[in-house]
């Protein structure tokens, strides 16, 4: 998503515009995403001495594995941030200002950057999700087995071992 600088300058209200970004590749950088829809963004640009102002919203919805019982599921991201641009290489630098060379400020990995910052660490399909069985691999939200799942405590278990040494 790309601005023009010289737009912004002669807007009267702050520039406003909207737009559908196919973000590529992000699936393969993030394990457990398996689809991601095209970003929808709304931008509100201004510009004052020197300095351009922009605020995004922007909306998608995305497919995940679920990183306990490994089904697919969707879920809509959601967000919006503020950056300032400017075009002077001597103000680039102070306060975080991002700098734009030309005439023409690509928004784009600015989008990225707030969608890999929605995206859930462990996704996970609802809150309480069993999982899967660790013993034998059923969907415990579907099934149930009778597996002997009980947690052994780390310490009790150092114990074991202390008794009962392997050789
Ligand atoms: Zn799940
Ligand atoms: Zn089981």
């Amino acid at each position: 998503m790309r601005l023009y600088l010289p737009e912004i300058v002669r807007a009267v209200e702050p520039l406003v515009r909207e737009e559908s970004i196919e973000l590529k590749g992000v699936e393969k950088e993030v394990p457990q995403l398996v689809r991601l829809d095209p970003v929808r963004v709304r931008v509100e640009a201004s510009e004052e001495s020197g300095l351009f102002h922009v605020h995004a919203e922007q909306r998608t919805h995305a497919t995940f594995t679920c990183s306990r019982c490994l089904s697919p599921f969707e879920k809509d991201l959601s967000g919006e941030w503020t950056q300032e641009f400017t075009d002077r290489a001597d103000r680039a630098d102070q306060d975080e200002i991002g700098f734009v060379e030309g005439d023409t400020l690509d928004l784009t990995p600015y989008i990225r950057e707030a969608v890999l910052l929605e995206l859930p660490y462990a996704p996970v399909c609802r809150e309480d999700c069993k999982g899967l069985c660790p013993v034998c691999g059923v969907d415990r939200n579907r099934e149930s087995c009778s597996c002997n799942t009980e947690r052994i405590d780390p310490r009790l278990a150092v114990l074991k071992e202390l008794q009962f040494p392997e050789n």
